[in-house]
């Protein structure tokens, strides 16, 4: 059910996008985080769409500005319809004229998790979700803050992302992270570069060589739970 908002406004014939495969029950999501991504979105209006792995779906808030490792810097953060979790695999062109037309680039992925005594679902329920970010670009403790009004619409409340203070925090940066690491951490390129070839990324996400990054967040686990073990 979580993903028929999604579904319902794409067309599986008409985008690459992915569709997840409608059984959420085989999700790697345990209440001690999972994985995150940032898609940098040159659609209408240039955004960052920031997701987190909860419950089997990839939540999913649109932050115009994109991140700030500035703890001044509240970033508005509008939520909007959870996607599957194959999207974090995601890199290519929507094309023109289908929901959220234009290009796509992964900015940043890694693992999220959450920080507090709080259950991270019961945290994300009453808009106060703290946790702590493992990613290639992004690092050290988030918050996301739902902002007041009961009358917003559902599935589009606006939120605020905000870097807690720590050492991964740089107070002034403002928009350095995004401005001075603009390319995609999966294959190193720029915007434009996808843009301009829509052929080869949709193949090279659907080359089998090309291990998903599913299954390295799954490895990752792995690993962190021998570790823990030893
Ligand atoms: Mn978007």
């Amino acid at each position: 059910m979580a993903l028929e908002q999604y579904r319902h406004k794409r067309d599986p014939e008409r985008t690459p996008e992915p569709f997840g495969s409608g059984d959420s029950s085989t999700a790697v999501f345990s209440r001690s985080g999972g994985m995150f991504v940032i898609q940098k979105h040159a659609a209408t209006r240039l955004h960052y769409d920031f997701r987190l792995e909860m419950e089997g779906v990839l939540r999913s808030w649109a932050v115009p500005k994109g991140p700030s490792l500035d703890p001044g810097e509240k970033r508005l953060a509008v939520h909007v319809e959870d996607h599957p979790i194959d999207y974090g695999d995601f890199e290519g062109i929507i094309p023109k004229g289908q929901y959220g037309g234009g290009t796509v680039l992964l900015w940043d992925r890694g693992t999220w998790e959450p920080e507090g005594d709080m259950d991270p679902v019961a945290a994300y329920r009453k808009g106060h979700l703290k946790f702590r970010l493992d990613g290639e670009k992004l690092h050290g403790g988030w918050a996301l803050v739902r902002m007041g009004g009961r009358n917003q619409d559902e599935g589009h409340e606006n939120w605020l992302l905000i870097k807690e203070k720590d050492d991964a925090a740089v107070p002034g940066s403002a928009d350095a992270v995004v401005e001075e690491n603009p390319d995609s951490v999966a294959s190193g390129r720029a915007m434009a570069e996808i843009a301009a070839d829509p052929e080869r990324v949709w193949q090279s996400n659907h080359a089998e060589k090309n291990p998903s990054f599913k299954d390295k967040i799954a490895a990752k686990a792995a690993k962190k739970a021998t570790a823990k073990k030893a």
